[in-house]
C-alpha cells in the first residue's frame, strides 16, 4: 500500500515537502500548507529591510525612514525562528545543500517582480576561513538555484572579502557597523547595473548595508537583498 502510493507519486514527479515531509510539494520545495504558514509572501514587512511590521503600518519601518540604508529593498522568505532558522542551521553546519536549492527556488518565486533587465546576481562571501573549514558557501549555493531561475546572470566573485571581521553574533549593533567597514570590495562592472545580493541570514542588516555601501560607490543602480530568513 504504502509503495504503491510512493510509486503514484514519484510517477507524478512529486516530492514531499521539505519541511513537514508529509505533504506533496506542489509547485516548490513546501507544500501549500507549509509555504503559508512559514514564508508567505503576505507577512507585512518593511519593504527596505524586510524587518516584521503590524498589519496596519506604512510599508516602510521607522528605522529605514529615520536612517535609510545603502540598500533600495529586501525580500525575505520569512522569520529566523522555527521552523526556518532550523532548516538555514541544517544548511550551513548540517551541509544539508539541498536545501539551497530549496531556498534559492522560493526566493526567485518571492522576486519575480522585480526588475530584472540588466540585473546581476551576487552572494555574500564567508571568511575565508569559515568558507575553508566549511567547503562551500551556504549564500553562493542559493544565489545559484535563484540566478537559474530568475535568468539573471550569477557573478560569484563579484564581491570579494578583503578584511577578516570579528563574527557579527558576538558584538553589538554599533560595534557590528565598525566591524564591517571596509570588509568588502567590489570585483564586478556594476555601473548603472541592479544587483540582487543574497545571503542566507538577516540580523542587524550591518554587513548587507556595508555591501549596498560598496556597490553604490562602485556605480550600481540599485540594491535589492534576497534573504531566506530575517530575524523578527
Ligand atoms: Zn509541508
Ligand atoms: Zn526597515
Amino acid at each position: 500500500m504504502r509503495v504503491g502510493f510512493l510509486l503514484q507519486r514519484l510517477a507524478r514527479g512529486a516530492r514531499p515537502c521539505a519541511l513537514c515531509g508529509i505533504n506533496d510539494s506542489a509547485e516548490g520545495p513546501l507544500c501549500p500548507d507549509c509555504e503559508r504558514d512559514f514564508v508567505s509572501p503576505l507577512v507585512p514587512r518593511c519593504a527596505v529591510c524586510a524587518i516584521r511590521l503590524p498589519a496596519s503600518a506604512a510599508t516602510v519601518c521607522g528605522a529605514c525612514l529615520r536612517h535609510p540604508p545603502h540598500f533600495d529593498a529586501t525580500l525575505a522568505l520569512g522569520d529566523y525562528a522555527p521552523p526556518l532558522d532550523g532548516m538555514v542551521v541544517a544548511l550551513k553546519a548540517g551541509g544539508r545543500l539541498a536545501l539551497a536549492a530549496d531556498f534559492g527556488a522560493l526566493l526567485a518565486r518571492r522576486a519575480q517582480r522585480i526588475e530584472r533587465a540588466g540585473a546581476l546576481l551576487a552572494a555574500v562571501p564567508l571568511a575565508f576561513e569559515r568558507q575553508a573549514e566549511r567547503g562551500f558557501n551556504q549564500a553562493l549555493e542559493v544565489a545559484r538555484r535563484a540566478a537559474r531561475d530568475l535568468a539573471v546572470p550569477l557573478d560569484a566573485d563579484a564581491l570579494l572579502r578583503v578584511r577578516h571581521a570579528a563574527p557579527q553574533h558576538e558584538l553589538a549593533l554599533a560595534e557590528r557597523r565598525r566591524n564591517v567597514r571596509g570588509a568588502f570590495t567590489v570585483r564586478a562592472d556594476v555601473r548603472g547595473r541592479h544587483v540582487l545580493v543574497v545571503d542566507d541570514v538577516m540580523t542587524t542588516g550591518s554587513t548587507l548595508d556595508e555591501i549596498a555601501a560598496v556597490l553604490k560607490q562602485a556605480g550600481a543602480a540599485r540594491v535589492t537583498n534576497l534573504v531566506v530568513a530575517r530575524t523578527p
